[in-house]
């Protein structure tokens, strides 16, 4: 056999092994959210090797009052689950699931319109489960503006709320809305503060990119920028490695290897037409942003040991590896949750 297949495999088996020792995060899923989904799907994740996920319960497109519903639906399929799955409060319970074989999962909303104006409902999401939320949806809203939107800041309200969830221990993420709403959001959170899903603009020019500013931004808080693996924010509907790869060096050579992670945004729900429902609220999904491109494609988390293997081609020492598949997300949980 000649020796560069050998080498190509060894590595392959090396990579692996990595890859399954590392812990894996995937900061947000991208599945509908509704009481009646099957939870069934986070297999997919459990089965690709994810040790945690943190799947959305709501955004600011629907009623708040089908967020909790989804909470509720959510929470039950989990808790009793409990062979497969691990509701993850704390930093420990995503240890023990990955002793256990399990997937540790844990909610996020996107956007503020689920607290219906009410500030004491943070602590209330906090209680049942949500560990990071973000503080609009594309659109501007009570608490924030958004990235499709004007680009308004944060709010006195939306100032009230980053204080209580750096105070409940929820993490603060800047996903979603305008790029100065988002430095201010930073400079308002004393703790670190992530993108859990977005990608730097300076490789895909796109409204829901982020710039190199709050890329710095966010790193300069201990944060970690989330890869999207959306097929039109990472380039034209483009789900390569090798696209991918870009994303992420780009965000490297500017802040290091200690502030990215994945965010996936991926959803295996083959019965939901995702194309059909961008099409349906131009307001929050506008023309001109790639939102009307058929057949709309989506890395997910089948793709990661590659993408680690192709960090190692670029560079990436095994630790810094490690860091990227899930241990810079661990970080920032360690130092926002255990409050
Ligand atoms: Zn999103």
């Amino acid at each position: 056999m000649a020796s560069a297949p050998q080498v190509v495999d060894s590595q392959g088996e090396d990579i692996q092994a990595l890859y399954d020792t590392a812990l894996v995060w995937d900061a947000h899923a991208g599945v509908f959210p509704d009481p009646k989904v099957d939870l069934s799907l986070l297999d997919t994740w459990r089965e690709a090797g994810v040790d945690y996920l943190s799947i959305n319960v709501g955004f600011d497109v629907l009623d708040w009052q089908q967020t909790l519903a989804t909470l509720a639906a959510y929470r039950r399929f989990v808790l009793a689950e409990g062979n497969r799955f691990v509701l993850a409060g704390a930093v420990a319970d995503i240890d023990r699931a990955k002793q256990e074989g399990k997937l540790a999962v844990s909610f996020d909303i996107e956007g503020m319109n689920a607290l219906n104006g009410n500030l004491d409902m943070v602590a209330l999401y906090h209680a049942l489960g949500v560990r990071q939320m973000l503080f609009a949806y594309n659109l501007k809203n009570a608490a924030a503006g958004g990235c499709h939107d004007e680009d308004s800041g944060l709010t006195a309200f939306g100032s009230q709320i980053v204080a209580e969830m750096n105070q409940l221990g929820i993490i603060v993420d800047g996903s979603h809305v305008g790029a100065r709403t988002s430095l201010d959001i930073i400079a308002a959170s004393t703790k670190p503060v992530v993108f859990s899903h977005s990608n730097p603009t300076a490789v895909w020019d796109h409204q829901r990119n982020i710039g190199d500013e709050q890329i710095k931004a966010c790193a300069a808080t201990g944060g970690v920028i989330g890869i999207n693996g959306m097929g039109i924010f990472l380039g034209e509907n483009d789900i390569a490695n090798e696209t991918i790869l870009r994303h992420i060096c780009h965000v490297a050579d500017l802040v290091g290897p200690d502030h990215i992670g994945f965010g996936l945004d991926y959803s295996p729900q083959i019965d939901v037409d995702v194309g059909a429902i961008l099409r349906s609220r131009p307001d929050y999904w506008p023309a001109g942003n790639l939102y009307d491109t058929r057949g709309i494609k989506h890395a997910g988390p089948s793709q990661l040991p590659d993408l680690a293997l192709g960090l190692r081609a670029r560079g990436f020492s095994d630790n810094d590896i490690r860091g990227v598949l899930g241990g810079n997300f661990l970080r920032v949980a360690a130092a926002v949750w255990a409050t």
